[in-house]
């Protein structure tokens, strides 16, 4: 049965639900489009997935395009994405023809039809050719840390995105120089949806022996793509350290994203490192393993985000709405959702991971109170509803841009 609007009062109260339709009276019929590199895997399609569908069951024409690619296209962008994170790559002249070349390409299969266009991160950057012939208000939605960016690579990107009307960045850190408008959006997590609803008992002890995964023993868990900015490996040094003391288990979870090249091989590195050990599970799941990881997370004692680069870190707040304590590495968005000591802990190292590790398995009172604080920031902060309200006001905002004042959430 699908999501419907109302589903959501008894999560958020329903004055939230009203306040969204009376906003999306002042817009009904617009034609709001996003456009991105994947249609599964990684935080944008995870949120555009559930964010689109509420759009159109509030009046909007929303609709999501998904550029296309090959794995050398997607390799330079992968590259570009690292650098902008502030990872030193190797980037070449031919790097930006392959952009230029494929942005090409894409210009000539996208039909434009939004009334406001939502290009997301620097892969689709380039549409902005476009605005020359159609016009209309074109938001650069950028999900990454490019708050000290490669400049090679940033200069390059840097003229796209001036052409824009706006940008929109998931925190004020991230913000840049720039001539044009800029909002700040959190992303969100949907409590409804298959990711993140609740589960019964039998599900989640179903899933468990599937994988092998012992119910009576404490489980560490981090879900995220194989990428080296989410640190598998420290997550396995970790876990190594804790487990002198404690016989728990570690579950890295994860799959792939056609937009991300690198995944097979840092697999093969995590595969490498947990060899030997019956208590480590590397799962491969293919896209929509959404019931399976929510299970996971739900089945979990302690949640790590150990990234070293983060946009945001869904994944933080798809566990604390679970109210799961989390570990996270102190990078981009992952300090917004966790505030440390409260919310749960951040950590700098894989000592540092092991430290707050050992103390939450020995403390459950600890690991409770972290995980009610967890559960209500995330409510107040980070739920879907929140953000198609920001991005309804984003578009008030660029269609009255002499009106006093729009308040983003
Ligand atoms: N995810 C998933 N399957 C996987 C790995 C990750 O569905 O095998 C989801 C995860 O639950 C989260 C999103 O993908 O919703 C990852 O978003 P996040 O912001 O944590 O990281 P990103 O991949 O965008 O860097």
């Amino acid at each position: 049965m699908s999501i419907q609007l109302n589903d959501y009062r008894e999560v958020t109260g329903p004055g939230v639900v009203e306040e969204l339709r009376v906003l999306a009276e002042r817009v009904a019929g617009r034609r709001m489009q996003h456009i991105n590199s994947t249609p599964v895997g990684g935080g944008v399609a995870e949120i555009l997935t559930r964010l689109v569908p509420l759009l159109r069951e509030l009046g909007l024409e929303a609709t999501w395009d998904v550029i296309k690619g090959d794995r050398v296209f997607f390799g330079v962008t992968k590259a570009f994405h690292n650098a902008l994170h502030g990872k030193p790559e190797e980037i070449t002249e031919q790097m930006f023809e392959i952009y230029r070349a494929n942005t090409e390409a894409n210009l000539r299969d996208i039909d434009f039809t939004g009334d406001v266009i939502f290009v997301h991160d620097p892969q689709p950057a380039g549409l902005i050719a476009r605005k020359k012939e159609i016009a209309r208000n074109w938001v650069w939605r950028c999900h990454i840390d490019v708050s000290a960016p490669q400049p090679n690579v940033w200069n390059f990107l840097r003229p796209y995105v001036e052409q824009y009307d706006a940008a929109i960045f998931s925190m004020p850190d991230f913000a840049q120089q720039l001539p044009i408008a800029q909002f700040r959006v959190a992303p969100s997590i949907d409590p409804l949806s298959d990711k993140n609803k609740p589960l019964e008992r039998s599900y989640i002890a179903g899933v468990l022996e599937k994988y092998g995964i012992d119910a009576g023993r404490p489980i560490l868990t981090q879900v995220s793509r194989f990428d080296r900015f989410k640190d598998p490996l420290g997550v396995i040094a970790a876990y190594r350290l804790v487990k002198k003391r404690y016989r728990c288990q570690l579950v890295l979870a994860g799959g792939g994203a056609d937009d991300d090249p690198e995944g097979e091989a840092v697999l093969r590195e995590v595969r490498e490192a947990a060899a030997g050990d019956p208590d480590i599970h590397v799962l491969l799941l293919p896209p929509f393993s959404d019931l399976e990881i929510n299970a996971l997370v739900r089945a979990s004692t302690v949640v790590l985000q150990k990234s070293i680069r983060e946009g945001f870190g869904l994944t933080v707040s798809e566990a604390l709405w679970k109210k799961k304590p989390v570990i996270g590495g102190a990078v981009g968005g992952i300090k917004l959702q966790i505030v440390d000591g409260v919310t749960g802990f951040l950590v700098h190292s894989s000592e540092g991971a092991a430290n707050r590790l050992a103390q939450l398995l020995s403390d459950r009172r600890l690991r409770e109170r972290l995980a009610e604080n967890g559960h209500q920031h995330v409510r107040q902060n980070f739920l879907v509803t929140r953000h198609v309200k920001d991005y309804l006001l984003t578009m008030l905002a660029l269609e009255h841009p002499r009106e006093s004042v729009v308040y983003l959430s």
